[in-house]
């Protein structure tokens, strides 16, 4: 305990900061402190004051958290991240899983993709997607769909779909949809107005179909020099036909 007054260097009460170059009371309302090194009671206070401190944070979070996330955004959007969370869905179902590896599961999506593309096989034109980072689920987006929505995951039940056909799907069973189809049947109304949608889609199809042939056939038109390039447009053309086939 002493009397004495604690001698202080008038120069020391105030400090500036090295950032903005305003000058602050040398306290820890206006700096951060750490320990002195070797004597105990003495602070040592940050170069910056605490205001740009604050500031300094902030703005590195806002940049790296933007970063983080596009690249995130980026992975999930690719096949292996999208379908990474595909499965992990898969193994925390609570309708079950009966896939003995992930890689099993990915063969699923392979062998589809022999069939059908990255085509909806509910709703052919629709290509399927892997859009992530928009808040919501978009309707073209790959989904996980059980077949038989009584029995658990497997390789004997998925099939991958678009969103809007997974929705539309919903929990139908066999047996519901067959009695379904027979009410639409039985009742001319209903039938009549689903032969006009169905003829609708229809119209849509092969509408877009023609102006693929057009595109291709003004495409072999542009190459004819090249015989190779040709030649390949060719074989894309047949592939279309041969696809249309395989269709109907
Ligand atoms: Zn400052």
């Amino acid at each position: 305990m002493t009397l004495r007054k604690k001698w202080t260097n008038s120069t020391l009460k105030n400090k500036q900061c090295s950032q903005c170059k305003k000058t602050f009371p040398r306290t820890d309302e206006y700096f951060y402190c750490t320990p002195h090194r070797s004597s105990i009671g003495i602070k040592n206070y940050t170069a910056h004051c605490i205001a740009c401190d604050n500031k300094r944070c902030a703005e590195y979070k806002l940049k790296n958290h933007g970063k983080k996330t596009r690249q995130d955004i980026k992975y999930r959007e690719s096949e292996h991240g999208y379908f990474k969370e595909l499965w992990a869905g898969i193994r925390k179902s609570k309708h079950g899983n009966n896939f003995k590896s992930e890689q099993e599961f990915l063969d699923c999506w392979e062998k589809q993709k022999e069939i059908y593309g990255l085509n909806c096989p509910y709703f052919p034109w629709i290509q399927m997607t892997r859009i992530r980072g928009k808040g919501k689920t978009t309707d073209s987006n790959i989904s996980k769909d059980r077949i038989l929505s009584t029995m658990p995951y497997g390789p004997k039940n998925i099939m991958f779909v678009s969103w809007k056909a997974n929705n539309e799907k919903g929990n139908v069973t066999p047996y519901v949809a067959a009695r379904y189809l027979e009410f639409v049947e039985g009742n001319s109304y209903c039938k009549k107005v689903t032969e006009f949608e169905l003829s609708c889609l229809n119209n849509l199809h092969t509408r877009r179909w023609g102006e693929d042939i057009d595109i291709i056939g003004s495409i072999i038109d542009n190459v004819k020099h090249d015989e190779e390039l040709r030649n390949k447009y060719i074989d894309k053309l047949r592939e279309l036909f041969y696809d249309d086939n395989m269709e109907h």
